[in-house]
């Protein structure tokens, strides 16, 4: 028979899959001898049970769950419910994986209204007591049974205008008394059902609302969010209460064996006295930095720094702690290893190496490739200057600008109409999370550095300030004021996670320097790999830039950019020759310019490889658009120029354009055009040679076939450049090689190279190509409603799909190097920036990815995880 049930001392933190993370670590803490109330775990296989079940609690676990409990009741010696000495416990949801959206916690469960006497007796305090059941059935209602909030709030107000105060601590024994009369009574109503007074029953009650949570609405959201599978289920927590609420020598509080927004190596943490452990999180009164702690209970402190110690050495790594004092007394309630920022899991890792408390591979697997996106977030530009409106704490870092909402729904309607959205809020709770999602960034008037709002922003990478008092927001008037200025819904704003400033307006905004732990690991992960990273670049300071983040070279160098802006008429006239002597003159002029622009690109790379890919696009897009010019001419108004542009524009119009006339296809049909690219790039590098540097040339074909259309085109390459080199008395070694963008070319690899040097895959149309999508027409039509049924995995766009176009890709790589064995390969779609993909470029053999020049440090150290992937087995998260 399966077990559903383990006390603490039966499990371990390997077993987050079973326990969940809260339990698993439990255990843990429990069995390395550190003060934990007592308690046990129902394991997410029940949850899986009651799932597959329809939502029934399987055979025998209620009675597991009694056996327990006794063994609870004879450790504790007091027993759930008793009408002298009760036994009070928490029940605690816990997945694999930590997440908004599951059951809220239910505190002092196996209160009824015999037991509540006996709570009483026990700490000679009545007020306590009532106030503890209060909060039990407002909690075990609203969470458990779903009545609305609300109204135990209303009643809770109705309260205490009755007696004429302020806050609840000012009502008295018997009005709580009263309270929870009237608060059954809303139970009954809302809920149709007796409050339980059977603590088997409130238990029961409670384990099956925590397995429901798993497939609520919110919870489903944040696992589609962060890819985390549904069929994990939860873990339910049942633990011994302990209470921090129990007068001046009591207290509760968060703490971080690091900053988990620096990472710097300093203790950090919040604090309460005389509260439960939510008063911390909900962010309701202002808490005490961790070292004011030390002035009131100076022996917890230092009984709590030396469990901080030693967790951090048992999980080497920054742990987040849960803790409660009770009469002077320390108690840990849960750890975890702690969500930090990007640039904090940076600076811990590299900084734990130096420790010695982890080794280079471990500190690179630590940082998740998508992570480093967080780092190259814009930051407010150094040089900008601006006022601040109010100041709040730095939550999580980055700047954004945008227009101020103040629902979650509004920032999400907005966020789809286009806009770039900061959702401000008093503070945020698991319900506004689509409005966090949809956000460029989050303000909260209230709320500290582990609030929701922190702690959701910094996993999610969205930079945020949390506790900004100055701001008052006016939810009725959907307006925020500081001071004098008023800020109303639609105003643009601008936030600054990183220092925590708020501006009126839009400041300009900076990418930083990949310098610092971010240069070091980066480092460490390109000893680690093997694949090369490229970047596609076609503007020296792109290229610049790219070389900055660690690029090796360029995958690919468009030129069609060369043929924009000042340059069109001069392509114009080019396409609207009437004689070979008006197309060569046209020609000539723009080889002047290329030259130039590759001069620049071959500076900018020096000694590292340039691959330029010859003219791409379909030769209407150098024209105006045909029904302008159709309209202008109906309208009388197309002078002799004009009616040149149309006769051509009707001349190249295709009925598919990117199956027409484009590419090495067009360089058939109009020689001229590759030969002057050609010469361009020849006389270009030798103009480079003669400054005394190093250009390294690899001219690409794109869009080749077959072996005889390539083939003619390089032969053609070859001329010009041994003409070139004989005019300039100088040559060199380049190469010329193509892209592999069609199935066939990939189907017919071996022999197409024959003639090529160096394969590129363009995944990009070899996706649109072997689906048969058209990626401007699918992305905004189907792809997305694919994608929520599921009838896609991933878009392909986005994440090379290994299956289909990963076959034509390795089949390419296989015949290509059966008849070239030193063929180059490499990827330039925009798959080569995407952590899965570039995995699967490792393992398919290439020998490169490329992609833009801001996701080279995510490619490098995805190629470093590739490697380490096939080395050993990965670490765990
Ligand atoms: P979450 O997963 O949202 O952090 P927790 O289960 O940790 O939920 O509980 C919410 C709050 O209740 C925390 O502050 C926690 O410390 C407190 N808490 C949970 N169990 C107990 C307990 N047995 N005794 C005292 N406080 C508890
Ligand atoms: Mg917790
Ligand atoms: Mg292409």
């Amino acid at each position: 028979m399966t077990t559903y049930v383990h006390a603490f001392e039966e499990g371990s933190k390997e077993q987050k899959y079973l326990l969940g993370g809260k339990g698993a670590n439990l255990a843990e803490m429990t069995n390395l001898g550190l003060p934990v109330p007592p308690g046990f775990t129902i394991t997410t296989d029940a949850c899986k049970a009651y799932m597959a079940a329809g939502d029934r609690l399987p055979g025998g676990l209620m009675d597991e769950v009694a056996a327990r409990r006794a063994e609870l009741e004879e450790k504790m010696g007091k027993r759930l419910g008793d009408a002298d000495d009760p036994l009070l416990v928490s029940v605690r949801s816990g997945a694999a994986f930590s997440m908004p959206g599951m059951m809220d916690t239910v505190l002092n469960l196996g209160l009824n209204d015999v037991s509540v006497g006996g709570l009483a007796r026990q700490t000679g305090n009545e007020r306590f007591a009532f106030d503890s059941y209060r909060r039990f059935v407002q909690m075990f209602g609203k969470v458990v049974l779903d009545v609305d909030g609300d109204l135990f709030e209303d009643a809770l107000h109705a309260k205490r205008e009755e007696r004429g105060v302020a806050t609840d601590p000012e009502l008295g024994a018997d009005d709580l008394r009263e309270l929870v009369e009237a608060f059954k009574a809303i139970v009954k109503a809302e809920a149709g059902i007796e409050f339980p007074q059977d603590p088997d029953e409130q238990l029961r009650h409670a384990i099956e609302a925590v397995f429901k949570s798993w497939n609520g609405d919110r919870a489903r959201l944040y696992r589609d969010h962060e890819g985390i599978p549904h069929d994990l289920g939860t873990a339910v927590n049942v633990q011994s209460m302990v209470f921090g609420n129990k007068g001046d020598d009591s207290g509760t509080g968060v703490a971080f064996t690091r900053d988990p927004a620096t990472g710097e190596n300093v203790r950090y943490g919040d604090f309460l006295s005389n509260a439960q452990g939510e008063d911390v999180v909900a962010g309701i009164r202002v808490t005490e930095p961790l070292s004011a702690m030390g002035q009131h209970f100076p022996e917890s402190h230092r009984g709590l720094l030396e469990v901080m110690d030693l967790l951090e050495r048992h999980y080497r790594d920054m742990c987040d702690i849960e803790f409660t004092i009770e009469q002077g007394k320390l108690f840990i309630l849960q750890t975890r290893v702690g969500k930090r920022t990007a640039a904090a899991a940076l600076r811990m890792a590299t900084e734990m190496v130096d420790e010695g408390l982890i080794d280079r591979r471990e500190a690179v697997l630590r940082i998740q490739p998508a992570q480093l996106d967080q780092l190259l977030h814009p930051q407010f530009d150094p040089a900008a200057s601006y006022d601040a409106l109010a100041k709040g704490l730095n939550a999580s870092p980055g700047a954004a600008v945008g227009q101020v909402y103040f629902t979650a729904d509004d920032a999400e309607a907005h966020h789809e109409a286009g806009e770039k959205v900061i959702l401000v809020r008093p503070e945020t709770s698991p319900d506004d999370l689509h409005g966090m999602i949809a956000a460029e960034g989050i303000l909260t008037s209230r709320g500290g550095l582990v609030s929701h709002a922190a702690v959701v922003a910094r996993g999610m990478g969205t930079p945020a300030i949390c506790g900004a008092e100055a701001v008052r927001i006016d939810m009725e008037s959907r307006s925020f004021r500081v001071g004098d200025t008023v800020v109303a819904e639609g105003d643009v704003i601008s936030i600054n996670g990183t220092t925590g400033e708020v501006v009126l307006g839009a400041v300009p905004v900076v990418v930083p320097e990949p310098t610092g732990p971010f240069g070091t690991l980066l480092e460490w992960a390109d000893e680690l790999r093997r694949l090369g990273v490229r970047t596609n670049a076609d503007l020296p300071a792109d290229a610049r830039k790219a070389r900055d983040f660690g690029a090796e070279g360029i995958g690919l160098c468009r030129t069609e950019h060369m043929f924009l802006g000042d340059r069109l008429p001069i392509v114009q006239r080019m396409i609207l020759a009437e004689t070979p002597d008006e197309e060569e003159a046209a020609l000539a002029e723009l080889h002047d310019r290329q030259r130039q622009d590759f001069v620049e690109i071959f500076e900018a790379m020096d000694g590292l490889p340039v691959t330029i890919r010859l003219l791409d696009p379909p030769l209407h897009e150098f024209l105006p658009d045909i029904e302008e010019l159709l309209v202008a001419k109906a309208l009388g108004r197309l002078d002799a120029q004009g009616e040149k542009l149309l006769a051509a524009a009707q001349v190249w119009r295709e009925a598919n354009p990117m199956f027409g006339t484009r590419g090495c296809r067009l360089a058939i049909v109009r020689p001229g055009l590759y030969q002057m690219q050609a010469k361009a790039i020849i006389e270009a590098a030798i103009d480079r040679r003669r400054a005394g540097g190093d250009p390294r040339v690899e001219i690409m074909i794109p869009l080749a076939v077959t072996r005889a259309e390539l083939g003619y085109l390089v032969d053609e390459v070859h001329r010009v450049a041994e003409e070139t080199f004989a005019e300039a008395g100088d040559r060199f070694e380049y190469l010329v090689g193509t892209m592999v963008e069609t199935p066939r070319a990939a189907l017919v690899a071996g022999e197409i190279a024959e003639v090529a040097q160096f394969f590129s895959f363009g995944t990009n149309d070899l996706t649109q190509m072997t689906y048969g999508f058209s990626r401007d027409d699918v992305e905004g039509r189907f792809m997305p409603r694919y994608l929520e049924l599921g009838l896609l995995a991933a878009n392909p766009f986005e994440t090379l799909d290994t299956e289909g176009v990963g076959q034509l890709v390795r089949m390419g790589v296989e015949h290509g190097r059966a008849t070239r064995p030193d063929l180059k390969l490499g990827i330039c779609g925009e798959h080569g920036g995407d952590p899965a993909s570039v995995e699967f470029c490792h393992r398919a053999g290439l020998d490169y990815v490329s992609c833009s020049p801001f996701r080279v440090p995510l490619a490098r150290l995805a190629a470093a995880h590739a490697a380490l992937g096939e080395s050993g087995p990965a670490a765990s998260a």
